[in-house]
């Protein structure tokens, strides 16, 4: 049987922070916008008690509060909801294909927003005592609530030393569990040497977790030592796993850009390298993972895919319009010349009584066009005939240029 297929402007794959304010940004643009979810709407952030540190809220939030109100707000502008898994994407046209189970969403941009899942040791009981139950993996969220307590922290990467350290400026004690033997840890020596002579925290080499144990919440974490093979039980409040995290992007492996760690590739504009497509929070390779930089990465996002759908609409329908001859001025604001040339081009536009179509394009607010067009530098005149680029000067452009081209 066929698949259904519906069409959108843009399409949001993950309904987490970085999607819904993606979702926000496109929707009040008046953008038809889906956002597909695959699990709850709000994402990671639903899955702890207390947010302290997002912006505009004094006294804390709820992460599954603060999700409801973004959710709340996205629905406000118009954004439409499906909640479905993603299983498949192709982004080989322009018209980019979603693939849910049933339905194939078409969309003119996407926005890939999928986040990741911090990595687990998969001891026994684990499953029990995640996020809020006394295992994190945020020691930024849920080090305060930590204050004078003991915790323990797996792992011995840069994350994990250098979460530990931090932790100790609340927690009574930090444990650090460490696979490798005494002296032996992933993290920099300079992570490392600090480490080491912070009073507050106690190595336990040579070991792993063998189990979580605790009525309702942790209270014991189990380690077993693997030169011994003795148990060793450690009593905590909360246990700090740091052995990494995995981005969700197993979908877009050979189709977007991605890091060797897995994580979705893009510049400042949160753009990946296939036109059309870009990549916000989480999921993207990136210096800090929270709700805040996700909401930033997702308002930068949705305003990307606006731009981008306003400038195929010049693209296609104004500059490669096979109505009559058109010219492009390639320019940038900030350069003298440019500015110089403008007028002179804006008049020889004025004086040729519409034997040609006049497009500026300022590559100071977007490079885009001028990328569609296979320019680079300014001032450029691209000549465009019959629906295609038929000539482009590029160099040495002064006015009796434009005066013996345009006249
Ligand atoms: C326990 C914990 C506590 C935290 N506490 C804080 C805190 O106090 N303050 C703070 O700022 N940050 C905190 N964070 C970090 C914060 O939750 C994340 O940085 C934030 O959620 C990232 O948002 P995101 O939208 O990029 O990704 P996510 O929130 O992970 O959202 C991605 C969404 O995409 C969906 N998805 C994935 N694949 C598919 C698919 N194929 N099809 C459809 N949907 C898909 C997922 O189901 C998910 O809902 C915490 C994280 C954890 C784990």
């Amino acid at each position: 049987m066929d698949k259904k297929t519906e069409q959108y402007d843009v399409v949001i794959i993950g309904g987490g922070a970085a999607g819904l304010t993606a979702g926000i940004y496109c929707g009040r643009a008046r953008l038809k916008t889906l956002i597909i979810e695959k699990a709850l709407v709000g994402g990671l952030a639903t899955y702890t008690n207390e947010i302290e540190n997002f912006p505009g809220f004094p006294e804390g939030s709820t992460g599954l509060g603060l999700m409801e109100l973004f959710h709340k707000q996205a629905k406000k502008f118009g954004v439409t909801f499906k909640l479905t898994d993603v299983k498949a994407v192709n982004f080989d046209n322009d018209v980019k294909v979603v693939e849910t189970f049933r339905v194939n969403y078409e969309a003119k941009a996407v926005i890939i927003a999928t986040g990741g899942k911090p990595r687990i040791t998969k001891a026994k009981n684990e499953e029990n005592y995640l996020f809020d139950k006394g295992i994190s993996f945020c020691a930024t969220c849920d080090a305060a609530a930590n204050t004078d307590k003991m915790v323990i922290v797996i792992g011995s990467g840069d994350a994990a030393i250098e979460e530990g350290m931090f932790l100790t400026r609340f927690a009574k004690k930090v444990y650090v569990s460490v696979i490798h033997d005494e002296g032996i840890m992933d993290c920099n020596e300079i992570a490392k040497e600090q480490a080491m002579s912070n009073p507050k925290m106690e190595f336990l080499w040579n070991t792993v977790v063998d189990s979580f144990e605790g009525e309702g919440h942790l209270d014991t974490v189990v380690l077993r030592n693997l030169k011994t093979k003795e148990q060793q039980p450690v009593k905590v409040d909360t246990c700090f796993e740091f052995i990494g995290y995995e981005p969700n992007t197993d979908i877009f492996k050979g189709i977007v850009d991605l890091s060797e760690k897995g994580y979705v590739i893009v510049n400042e504009l949160m753009e990946t390298n296939v036109s059309g497509v870009f990549s916000a929070g989480d999921t993207n390779e990136k210096f800090l993972k929270q709700v805040a930089t996700a909401v930033g990465d997702g308002a930068i996002a949705g305003v990307m895919a606006e731009k981008y759908l306003a400038e195929n609409e010049v693209f296609y329908h104004q500059i490669l319009n096979a109505e009559k001859p058109g010219v492009v001025f390639v320019y940038d604001a900030t350069c003298e010349l440019c500015r110089e040339l403008l007028p002179i081009v804006e008049e020889m536009a004025a004086r040729s009584n519409g034997a040609f179509r006049l497009t500026k394009v300022d590559v100071y607010k977007s490079k885009g066009i001028a990328r569609r067009l296979g320019v680079a530098g300014t001032p450029v005149l691209v000549f465009v005939k019959d629906g295609k680029v038929d000539r482009v000067i590029d160099k040495n452009i002064t006015r009796d240029t434009i005066l013996n081209e345009l006249s």
